[in-house]
Formats: structure tokens, C-alpha cells, sequence
């Protein structure tokens, strides 16, 4: 085992490892307050601190620099000696692969930490679309459950992202697509209209930096995108769903893809730790709940697995009295996969039966998939594991 190899508990739960620390400390993601500490270690004087954090904060999040020599609001010592104490580059983009519908996928690289040693690999993706272009942002690289249709979920090696390194994602893309506004563009005239929490990993069991990152990110004097428009996906994390309610409120997703425990407890194993009905319960008194803002049920057909109309029947009798959203989302195969996607004339027929009961466009067309960045495709190239093995597992303990 490494040291970034992941620490399975008894329940198996896991810890991830904890991020390395950088050469210099970074500014990117750290929230205002945060911020000004940061100044303030510098030997920035206190009355000063707001009016810079202020300064510096528009550089990161309003021009997109990327170096303190272009943050001219300062003076050429102040550059100096931010420059000199503080990191604001961008993560290291390995590979950028445009899908032909226009998908968009950059591997990148994180810190090691070690001089010489390559850091570990996060994937995030653009999903253009009429009127709307979404950001899918990763919390961690790989992830600690094991979900057995998710690819993310084969791959071992799992550290909780900073929340630099989340918001860095953003930035990389804001970049990519020439969407900051020296490069003018039109400020309303946005690229990236929406952000899902739905990359890598499982983004409560990195529920601070989270927390911070869509705080910078939602923050009206920077990136500026509403929490209306940021989507957390969890696969149930049943004691963390309030208090992402209460803390972060943004909008939430489940990822429920069953409606019995047993085969939830195949599919999502964390349902034996927090099974169907908790799960709901929790949903029912997520903050700020309304037919306005409803949860998105994210649902993965699997043929012959949980895509009969019965299943149906009984998602819909499940969700009644929560305002909800139904996303079916056609399971996307990776190499090893040990699942197969219903036939599309099944999916319909599951459709209807869920549109008739009153939820409306429910099936999510697969993006991207020829450069495998579809929803669970997602995996880094530092696997250690083959999925075969782990399915091999999960059928053990099941
Ligand atoms: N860990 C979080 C968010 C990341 S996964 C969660 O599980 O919700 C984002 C979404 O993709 C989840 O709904 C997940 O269940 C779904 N997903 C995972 N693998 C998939 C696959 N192979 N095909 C289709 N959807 C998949
Ligand atoms: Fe993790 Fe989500 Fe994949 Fe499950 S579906 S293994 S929680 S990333």
C-alpha cells in the first residue's frame, strides 16, 4: 500500500488520503475570509486586508489571471511580494479531447507533492447544448464507494480534491473557452450556464471543500453562477444531505438508480449503510425544498436489472409528496463493464410510464461517449485495478 493507496474500514467506508502540500500555498478557492488570512500571513497590514483580498479576488475570479504581474490594481511591490508567497497557476492539463457532438474532456494532473513524481489525474467535462452549457466537476480523484456500474468507482487510488483544485477546474474551462471577459466576450453571453457536481468521486465525503469551492464559485463579485444553477449529485449520504442544504443550498440530485434494497444494495453498496427509505426521509426535509426547487432522482437503466414497468410503478410511488425530477440516464458501458443499457424501446416504455405520471423529459442523452466523458466513464489513467476483479467482489459479498 502507498500512502495514497485508500484506507478501507471495516464498513467499508474509506478515508481518502489527505492533498500534499504545494511549494507555495495557493489562493485559488480559498473563501474571502480565508483569503484575507492569507494576506495577512504575507505581512499584509489588517486595514489593508479587505481592499486587497477584494483586489486580488477580482484577478482570480473576474479577469482569470494567472500571475500577479497582471494584477495592475496593485502595486509593483505588493506583485512582488504576493508573487512570491503565494501559488495562483492553473492545475497541469494533460489532455484536452473534444467528442464530435462537441464534448469537451481535459484530463488534468494534480501536485504530487514530490519533486519528479507525477500527481494524480481528475477528469472534467463541457457539455454544450442549445441555450446552456454545463460544467461537470470532479470532488475527488477516483472514489471511495464502489458502485458497481460507475467506472469512477473501480479505481483505487482516491485523495478529496482542495477546493482550489475544484474551482481550478472551472477556471481551466473558463480559459479553454475564452469565456473570461478581456477576451470579449459579452459577460452575459455565458459558456458555462450551469455546474454539476457529478465528475469523480462522491462530493459529501468532501463536504468543506466543496463547501468553499461553490461558496467562490457562486460569490456575485467573481464567477457569479447562482447556486440555482450548481447541482451536487450524491449517491446517499444520508447524515450529510441537510446539512448540504443548510450549508451550501445548492441544488441536489440523488442518485437512486433502485427502488428495493436489495438491488440497491447491489448497485449503490452504501445502501446497506443507508438504505431506501432514510435516504427519502432525508430528502423529504432537505432545506428549502419546493415545487421551484425540486431534487433530481437520477435513476441508470440497466437491462434487465431495475428497468421493468414494476420498477417504474414503484419509483413513482416511492417519490410521491417529494418535489422531484426524474432523470433517467441510459447506463454508459466502459471497457470491463458488467452491465448492459436497456434497449431504448424499454427506456420509453419506462418513460412514458413516468411522464404519464406527471414528470416531465426525463431521459438524459448520453454526451460525449466516444471520448469516454459520458456520466460514470470517468477514470484517470493511474488505475491500479481491473473492474472485472472488483465485480467479481462485489458479487462475493452481495
Ligand atoms: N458520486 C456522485 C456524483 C458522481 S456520479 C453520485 O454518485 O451521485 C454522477 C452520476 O453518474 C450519478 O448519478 C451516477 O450514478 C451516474 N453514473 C455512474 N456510472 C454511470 C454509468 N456507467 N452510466 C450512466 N450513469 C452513471
Ligand atoms: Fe462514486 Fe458516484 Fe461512481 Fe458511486 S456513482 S462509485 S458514488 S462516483
Amino acid at each position: 500500500m502507498t500512502a495514497l493507496d485508500i484506507a478501507h474500514d471495516k464498513r467499508g467506508a474509506a478515508s481518502p488520503a489527505a492533498a500534499p502540500a504545494r511549494a507555495k500555498p495557493g489562493l485559488v478557492g480559498l473563501t474571502r475570509q480565508k483569503l484575507m488570512d492569507a494576506l495577512k500571513s504575507a505581512g499584509l497590514p489588517e486595514k489593508q486586508l479587505r481592499m486587497r483580498a477584494g483586489q486580488v479576488w477580482n484577478g482570480l475570479y473576474k479577469s482569470g489571471f494567472t500571475d500577479f504581474s497582471r494584477m495592475t490594481t496593485l502595486s509593483k511591490d505588493l506583485r512582488e511580494t504576493l508573487g512570491n508567497a503565494f501559488d495562483i497557476s492553473r492545475l497541469e492539463i494533460v489532455t484536452e479531447q473534444k467528442s464530435v457532438d462537441g464534448t469537451r474532456k481535459w484530463l488534468l494532473r494534480l501536485p504530487s507533492g514530490v519533486p519528479g513524481v507525477p500527481g494524480p489525474e481528475i477528469e472534467t467535462v463541457y457539455i454544450p447544448e442549445e441555450g446552456r452549457g454545463t460544467l461537470c466537476v470532479s470532488s475527488q480523484v477516483g472514489c471511495t464507494l464502489t458502485c458497481t456500474f460507475c467506472h469512477t468507482g473501480t479505481q483505487k487510488l482516491v485523495r478529496n480534491l482542495t477546493a482550489g483544485e475544484i474551482v481550478g477546474q472551472v477556471l481551466i474551462a473558463r480559459d479553454a473557452l475564452g469565456e473570461w471577459p478581456d477576451s470579449n466576450r459579452n459577460s452575459d453571453d455565458r459558456l458555462i450556464t450551469n455546474i454539476v457536481m457529478m465528475g469523480m468521486g462522491e462530493p459529501l465525503y468532501n463536504f468543506d471543500n466543496v463547501r468553499d469551492a461553490l461558496d467562490v464559485i457562486s460569490d456575485g463579485e467573481g464567477i457569479s453562477l447562482s447556486k440555482r444553477r450548481i447541482t451536487l449529485s450524491t449517491s446517499g449520504v444520508v447524515p450529510m444531505i441537510e446539512k448540504a442544504g443548510a450549508d451550501i443550498g445548492c441544488m441536489l440530485a440523488i442518485s437512486l438508480h433502485a427502488v428495493n434494497d436489495e438491488t440497491r444494495n447491489k448497485l449503490v453498496p452504501l445502501n446497506k449503510k443507508y438504505p431506501i427509505r432514510e435516504l427519502l426521509d432525508a430528502c423529504r426535509n432537505y432545506p428549502g425544498l419546493s415545487n421551484a426547487r425540486r431534487i433530481t432522482f437520477e435513476y441508470v437503466m440497466l437491462k434487465g436489472v431495475n428497468d421493468s414497468i414494476e420498477d417504474a410503478k414503484e419509483l413513482v410511488r416511492l417519490l410521491k409528496g417529494i418535489p422531484a425530477k426524474i432523470n433517467l440516464i441510459p447506463f454508459n458501458p466502459w471497457p470491463g463493464s458488467p452491465y448492459e443499457c436497456s434497449d431504448w424501446a424499454q427506456i420509453e416504455k419506462f418513460a412514458d410510464f413516468v411522464n404519464r405520471a406527471g414528470y416531465a423529459s426525463p431521459v438524459r442523452t448520453p454526451r460525449g461517449r466516444d471520448i469516454m466523458a459520458a456520466c460514470g466513464q470517468l477514470k484517470s489513467e493511474t488505475v491500479k485495478k481491473r473492474a472485472s476483479e472488483r465485480f467479481r467482489e462485489a458479487q462475493a459479498e452481495a
